[in-house]
């Protein structure tokens, strides 16, 4: 972990602490039970812990948190932050302990209880022990039915797990609780799990309930990638070309961007039907749009190659590469072209010109959340797990893109 999470998490770690030390607060006042329990938190050592933490100097401040906690046996929230700076340290043996000698308490409330568990199924999840987390997660909703946290990390190991089916109600559940601006990303992080459960109905070979996921998938969000083209793919299996090819037609007119995801799919199906030039008339229209497409420009290009027509296509790379001089994979069809074509020097002259600020990207594509970087487009992030978060990076482009048409 980097040391900017590390510090975000314990800085987390320690807000859920003081939250949780408020709640304790009005809960024993309620119950005419006010012990004087600001012992712990009026030490210096609680300040310097605290500074500590800031400081990212996380053994220092479990040192003094520790001292602080002696003072105080009582003082819950300090007990409780020192168990998850254990936590952030790696030591989820020493994390659980701390958090399981808290659960032994008698006067443990209920909202602390439920922390306390929380808590105790973080350490669990980071030791690996996913059963245990599970249950102890599942444990907090009991006390707690509307803890989000308990929520999200339920729906996070149930997607480790590929328990879709548990995921997705999970994430409804927390769909209910989560504000309106929150809605539209949430309704798209079920769609993505609506997919995935029509996934493995496909890998049983139950294309009708499969059919039935991907359209509510596309319900719930209809710029839900992914569940056109596996719905169209279904298609394709049933032999029903012409509903498949309707299927991505509304994915091309939903999201245009990510057309090129449907590309080979298309040309495939156009080529079987017999009508090669559907998909170059494709590829004309979607670059009329947006003249900035340059993945349909390729994919342009790589048809008129197969045809022989190598100068078309250079010119169509040469476009492409204007408005995205850092991808490798148009610098790969320009050489290939050029070697074709027997690089005739005023073409190569002119690629060079193009070329000249150009940086080469294999990874074009990036984690807005955590930075990951990866060559293809993902839906969920390997290093983060959040879904749909991948943007393609593109530096300025290199020139006007009119100077392109020339
Ligand atoms: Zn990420």
């Amino acid at each position: 972990m980097s040391s900017y999470a590390l510090l975000l998490a314990v800085l987390v770690a320690v807000l859920a602490g003081l939250m949780l030390g408020k709640a304790w607060e009005r809960y024993n006042l309620r119950g005419n039970t006010l012990i004087d329990r600001r012992r712990a938190r009026q030490s210096p050592h609680y300040i310097l812990g605290l500074n500590f933490l800031v400081a990212n100097q996380i053994d220092l401040a479990i040192e003094e948190l520790t001292r602080a906690a002696s003072l105080d046996e009582d003082a819950l929230e300090v007990h409780i932050i020192l168990g998850n700076l254990y936590r952030e340290k790696g030591q989820a043996g020493k994390a659980i302990t701390v958090h399981q000698s808290l659960l032994q308490r008698s006067r443990l409330s209920r909202i602390e209880h439920a922390y306390v568990l929380l808590c105790l199924g973080l350490d669990y999840k980071r030791g690996g022990f996913v059963d245990r987390a599970l249950e102890a997660f599942n444990e907090v909703l009991r006390l707690d039915p509307k803890n989000e946290y308990a929520l999200v990390n339920l729906q996070k190991l149930h997607e480790e797990q590929h328990q879709w089916t548990e995921a997705y109600d999970t994430r409804q559940r927390l769909t209910k609780l989560a504000a309106i601006e929150s809605q539209p990303q949430s309704q798209s992080i079920l769609a993505f799990l609506e997919n995935e459960i029509g996934l493995e109905a496909v890998r049983r070979g139950e294309y009708a309930e499969a059919i039935r996921r991907f359209e509510s998938a596309i319900d719930l969000d209809p710029r839900a990638v992914p569940a056109y083209l596996n719905l169209g793919d279904v298609r394709v299996t049933q032999d029903n070309d012409k509903e498949a090819g309707r299927v991505w037609e509304r994915m091309l007119a939903a999201a245009p961007d990510r057309a090129y995801l449907a590309f080979g799919r298309i040309e495939t199906l156009a080529q079987r039907t017999g009508e090669p030039e559907r998909f170059l008339a494709l590829c004309q229209r979607l670059i009329e749009e947006n003249p900035q497409d340059w993945r349909a420009r390729l994919a342009l290009s790589q048809r008129l190659m197969a045809d022989g027509q190598h100068q078309d296509a250079l010119a169509l790379l040469f476009a492409a590469l204007v408005h995205n001089p850092h991808a490798l994979i148009i610098h790969q069809a320009i050489w290939e072209a050029l070697g074709r074509l027997g690089h005739p020097p005023a073409l190569v002259e002119r690629y060079t010109e193009l070329t000249e600020n150009a940086v080469f990207y294999l990874d074009p594509h990036v984690c807005i959340r955590c930075r990951y970087r990866s060559t293809e487009l993902l839906w969920q992030c390997p290093h983060c797990h959040d879904w749909n978060t991948f943007v393609e990076e593109r530096i300025a482009p290199a020139q006007e893109p009119v100077l392109a048409e020339s």
